[in-house]
């Protein structure tokens, strides 16, 4: 909330000049708007309006003689078999705060601040502690809202708190749509869904203490793939892509995580401004994360592969035999997602059972990830209780069903068709048995 140098703060409450009811902070809008009669106020202009708006670079499949045209998933991608190194699955068994610790212990230190401000209300006298750490806070008892006035009125706010190199921050985000006790909420129906995977991890009332606020920096990218499969029903090529797919450009979060949360709803960009978020939200900076960056989509490819055609068509066991990817960025495509976290125990053995939780602070939808003894990954997703209202006709996360394919002839030509078709049953003695037996 405050600069801790300075020694005086000016607390201002963000009441409603009109009717004198509490503003709340729209992202979205730009501005503060009056719950009870409607007034609006504009946030404070800062450099970040300046950030170029998003350019999609949708290319749609083009059809030719009645064909599929994979001319974008044509070269093979042998580095896409190489499983992720021992040092990724480190990676994401660390917690939250050693990485943050050892990517920026600075920011570390302005989040851990416990300092307070001890000062009556305003508005209703009684006796409020707000974090320095706050932008924004309530009062618990009258539900006004307060700020430091010298923020409030210049958009600025404390930069030690982002994580990282402070321009490498991305000035576009995703509004909150969830207050933390909803992020909560939701934390808890997914425990109650699948009690017995969190059978040893209260999640349910580790949230209530635990659960962090936080802003992760994604690229938006069109992500297209070729595969082939070997499976215990033979072997075939399918066709899939994620459409405005949010490729992580940070290792703070579990990446295979992060991706169960879509879809987002992106026709709700808006500038963000840190000096109007309400409570205490974790900024994170795009990281430099050289190689790791091209093979993160690989690993999530390998990994998320098997359990989707098992949905889709029932296969058991999956092979993946070749991979052909396309990563298409969209233009000036940095944007921040808002989501809660919640970190493994904190006294979770390094190799033992470790579970974490996101939820998606525009939607509702939360995943757990629980990685066991024997370093299997288990993920476990509820929907909102109530139901997100993606805008009609707006950007969005776009999922393809995988599509079996067959090649048929250049430039790139493949026919669809359905997976009984799409199977090579395999030749040689293992096809004559199992043509006999199976
Ligand atoms: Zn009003
Ligand atoms: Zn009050």
């Amino acid at each position: 909330m405050a600069d801790r140098a300075q020694e005086k703060i000016t607390v201002s409450v963000l009441a409603c000049k009109d009717c004198g009811a509490p503003m709340y902070p729209d992202m979205k809008k730009g501005g503060m708007s009056c719950a009870c009669c409607g007034h609006f106020v504009r946030f404070a202009p800062t450099d970040k309006e300046f950030t170029p708006q998003m350019t999609y670079r949708h290319q749609p499949l083009q059809f030719v003689d009645g064909f599929l045209k994979l001319g974008h998933v044509a070269i093979m991608d042998k580095d896409a078999l190489n499983p992720p190194p021992p040092a990724e699955r480190k990676m994401r068994r660390t917690r939250l705060d050693e990485k943050i610790r050892a990517c920026d212990a600075d920011a570390l230190d302005a989040i851990n601040d416990e300092a307070y401000l001890e000062m009556n209300c305003p508005h209703c006298g009684k006796k409020l502690t707000p974090k320095l750490t706050d932008n924004i806070f309530t009062c618990p008892y009258c539900g006004q809202k307060f700020g430091d006035f010298d923020r409030l009125s210049t958009g600025d706010f404390d930069a030690t708190l982002i994580v990282g190199r402070k321009y490498n921050f991305f000035g576009k985000c995703l509004p909150f749509h969830l207050h933390r006790e909803e992020a909560a909420q939701a934390v808890a129906a997914l425990r109650r869904r699948h009690a017995n995977d969190f059978a040893d991890d209260n999640i349910e009332e580790r949230a209530k203490e635990e659960l962090v606020a936080a802003y992760v920096p994604v690229q938006l990218s069109d992500f297209r793939w070729k595969m082939q499969v070997k499976s215990e029903r033979g072997t075939f090529w399918f066709y899939q892509e994620c459409l405005n797919w949010a490729w992580t450009r940070t290792l703070m979060f579990d990446a295979y995580l992060l991706d169960e949360l879509a879809p987002w709803d992106y026709s709700e960009i808006s500038i963000l401004k840190p000096a109007y978020l309400e409570g205490n939200v974790r900024l994170f900076a795009s990281q430099n994360i050289g190689e790791w960056q091209a093979a993160i989509s690989r690993f999530i490819l390998q990994k998320k592969t098997p359990a989707r055609l098992k949905s889709a068509f029932g296969l058991e066991r999956c092979e993946l035999l070749q991979v052909s990817l396309d990563l298409r960025k969209h233009k000036f495509a940095f944007l921040l997602l808002p989501i809660y976290f919640l970190d493994c125990k904190k006294d979770a053995k390094e190799n033992g059972r470790q579970t974490r939780v996101m939820v998606n602070g525009q939607t509702g939808k939360a995943a757990a990830l629980i990685m066991d003894e024997s370093n299997n990954d288990i993920i476990r997703a509820v929907e909102p209780a109530t139901p997100y209202v993606f805008a009609k006709g707006g950007e969005r996360t776009m999922f393809s069903p995988p599509m079996p394919v067959k090649y048929i002839k250049q430039p790139f030509l493949h026919q669809r068709l359905r997976i009984e078709e799409a199977l090579e049953t395999p030749s040689g003695i293992g096809g004559f048995f199992s043509k006999l037996f199976g």
